[in-house]
């Protein structure tokens, strides 16, 4: 036997079995047999004390006798029930179903261990259908046992548990001196590996915990190492870096805003972020960086001190956001920072008149104008900047690969990116994934901000909702309601939202009620909103139309009517939308009263915390990483062993080992390499799905 034998010739499989086996589980080779985990183990290996027993989902072990034995009826039901007994208590046996023979053979009064799970019921322990063995019979073997995935149509063709595990003991039994080692010994010992051979053996039949965690975690890391190295070998010799204006100097426009001008101290995450950007162009290869951080966590300001640093180098810049809206409040926003300076910006979007838009396009080709802020308006060809050096994308998902391959095309030597994101993806995907993007993280707050408090409330608490929201205008808040838009659907959400339009303005007919919504003509949009920010209504009425960036800082109250509709990304992004000036904020969720298990967790998560970190990774934990990084690369996330959600310190050791091997020896050509370099030849490359990516 070899690991690449056909499972066929395994001794107790056969050619049907081969058949039905690589059909239900995808296993056609030993090695593959070797590769396929348990899910979990049963634990023979301890024993416990009836005084010891706490609510676990596992079987547990105990050792005494049975004192007695009861057949009870309760009408037509019969069940059999044994006292248990060690020298700490007693422990009901139960059996709902069982033969004479199981009554007669029961052995009372001799040394037994029992074995199963525990049932709970009125505080007292039971279980039901242990497995019951002589302690003089019992064969000492206390390795854990292995349970595999399978399927009803493998057991019901007699491949039980059983089964598997005699297959895999063949196996391990045979194989072993043929799993060749693929770590150099240097790692090994100091990450105090088992070897392969026993780590392999140890997944299967572990001696005890111990051994079964220390397999574990030798093949997650192997899992990342192997995938991590792929990918930096991908990223090395296959993506060549291109050429950049290199921003050498921080000059007057940056010194004299950040002397004078800048109206808080920068959070220590913002001047660490400003350091790596800053550090990225420096150097003459044009820089990808994707900036992430939470709502409110200030990376406008982060993106015009380096917008400045262009503009110190003799280089314009420019800064699109994905809706008008937006654009516009990066336009005020930015203009109002720089209005003691004499730095040029400009507002460019789609319904920037002609005769404006000609000067705008005069003046960025011949240079007077610095910083460009606009919509996808920018990509436009006619749009010719004299020396573009910096492109900002602000909230990133919404713009494609193509449109960040159009700003390239702006400039002969392409211009720096800096992408913007307020929707994290959770740190180890980001770590892992992105092989395009560097990635800065803002993990910090301005200091002073209040957190939001966030209440799920339901139908029945509607009066009280409109209470609330009452009280809060007349201490001078403004509210938001928010109605789900499902884009199938348009119409029945357009319905829901002139429904609902309606019944916030029965409910509230001395205020002024706006209303946004995807249908409206930009300057319907803009009018809308300017009439709202500047407090001449005091609620909004919108569809997530509103769910990025919007900046109104007197509104202190978001409602989100049918919030079991949205992910949860984007109820922390509506979310943001308050808590933006002095005061207390609260965002309210209202669900109906059934919701989802899945509704549930997120409703509870919003609850919990405002950490969008936190927030992405329960989200990733919900929909799988895959759906998180969009679905043609959800092949990429395909791991056995490695968990995204929980092995981020393993994926980011392995990172940064590939790393420092990389450095010294990127052909891999060392000695010591050689044995990473071939396995990952012979098992990885040309193979895997992970070839997708880049
Ligand atoms: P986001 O990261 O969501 O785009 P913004 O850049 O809009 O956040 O910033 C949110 C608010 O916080 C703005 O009003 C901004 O002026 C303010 N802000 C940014 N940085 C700081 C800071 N270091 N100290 C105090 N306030 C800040
Ligand atoms: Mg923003």
């Amino acid at each position: 036997m070899t690991l690449e034998t056909p499972i066929e010739y395994v001794k107790g499989i056969g050619s049907e079995r081969a058949k039905l086996i690589k059909n239900v589980l995808g296993i056609s080779t030993v090695d593959d047999f070797l590769n396929f985990f348990p899910i979990r183990y049963l634990d023979k290996s301890q024993v416990f004390t009836v005084s010891q027993l706490q609510e676990t989902p596992n079987e547990v072990q105990l050792k005494g006798k049975i004192i007695a034995v009861q057949e009870i009826a309760t009408g037509k039901m019969k069940r059999l029930t044994a006292k248990f007994q060690d020298a700490t208590g007693t422990l009901d046996l139960v059996w709902f179903q069982y033969s004479k023979w199981l009554k007669e053979q029961l052995p009372v009064n001799q040394e037994v261990y029992i074995f199963g799970k525990l049932n709970l019921f009125n505080q007292q322990f039971s279980m039901p259908h242990p497995e019951i063995e002589a302690v003089e019979s019992k064969n000492n073997d206390t390795r854990l046992q292995p349970l595999y995935p399978s399927s009803e149509k493998l057991t019901k063709r007699g491949m039980s548990q059983k089964y598997f595990q005699n297959i895999l003991k063949t196996i391990c039994r045979e194989i072993p001196q043929l799993i060749e080692e693929n770590l150099p010994e240097e790692l090994m010992k100091s990450m105090k590996f088992l070897s392969r051979q026993r780590t392999y053996v140890n997944i299967h039949f572990p001696k005890n915990q111990l051994f079964y965690e220390a397999a574990n975690r030798r093949l997650k890391f192997e899992e990342s190492f192997f995938f991590q190295l792929g990918y930096a070998l991908k990223k090395l010799h296959h993506k060549t870096q291109s050429v950049g204006n290199p921003f050498s100097i921080v000059g007057d426009h940056f010194v004299d805003f950040y002397e004078n001008h800048l109206p808080f101290e920068l959070t220590n995450a913002q001047k660490r972020v400003l350091k790596e950007i800053r550090t990225d162009m420096k150097k003459p290869i044009q820089m990808n960086r994707l900036l992430q951080g939470d709502v409110g966590s200030g990376k406008t300001m982060v993106a015009l001190l380096t917008m400045l640093i262009a503009m110190d180098n003799g280089f314009q810049s420019c800064i699109m956001a994905p809706t008008e809206i937006l654009a516009q409040q990066h336009y005020n926003g930015i203009k109002d920072l720089l209005k003691d300076t004499r730095v040029k910006v400009s507002l460019l979007t789609g319904s920037v008149k002609t005769s404006a838009r000609r000067i705008i396009h005069e003046e960025l080709e011949n240079g007077e104008l610095s910083i460009l802020v606009g919509t996808h308006a920018v990509l436009e060809d006619k749009v010719k900047f004299k020396n573009l050096g910096l492109a900002i994308i602000d909230e990133q998902h919404r713009f494609g690969v193509a449109q960040r391959a159009k700003l390239w095309a702006k400039n002969r030597i392409p211009p720096h990116i800096l992408v913007m994101t307020a929707t994290p993806i959770p740190r180890t995907l980001a770590m892992s994934f992105y092989s395009d993007l560097d990635v800065s993280v803002i993990d910090e707050l301005p200091i002073g901000r209040k957190a939001i408090i966030t209440a799920h409330r339901k139908e029945k608490d509607r009066n009280y909702v409109y209470q609330f929201c009452h009280e809060e205008i007349r201490k001078g808040r403004q509210i938001y309601f928010v109605y789900p838009l499902i884009e199938e659907s348009e119409t029945l959400d357009y319905k829901n939202l002139m429904e609902g339009l309606e019944h916030v303005m029965d409910n509230f007919s001395n205020y002024n009620v706006t209303m946004l919504h995807g249908r409206m003509k930009p300057a319907e949009k803009d009018a809308a909103m300017n009439y709202f920010a500047s407090g001449n209504s005091q609620i909004m009425v919108a569809t997530t139309v509103i769910e990025v960036g919007v900046n109104v800082p007197n509104a202190s109250v978001m409602v989100i009517e049918s919030a079991e509709r949205f992910g949860l990304s984007q109820l922390h992004q509506l979310r943001g939308r308050v808590g933006r000036g002095a005061e207390q904020s609260y965002c309210i969720l209202m669900t109906s009263d059934k919701l989802s298990k899945e509704s549930r967790t997120r409703i509870k998560t919003m609850t919990e915390t405002n950490d969008g970190f936190k927030i992405s990774e329960v989200d990733m934990q919900l929909r799988g990483p895959g759906d998180i990084l969009g679905t043609q690369q959800s092949g990429v996330v395909d791991f056995k062993k490695l968990d995204l959600v929980n092995d981020g310190e393993i994926i980011q050791i392995t990172k940064k080992l590939v790393e420092k091997i990389l450095e010294i020896d990127p052909h891999l050509t060392r000695i010591e390499h050689q044995i990473i370099k071939n396995f990952y030849l012979k098992n990885y490359k040309g193979k895997n799905k992970w070839s997708k990516i880049s």
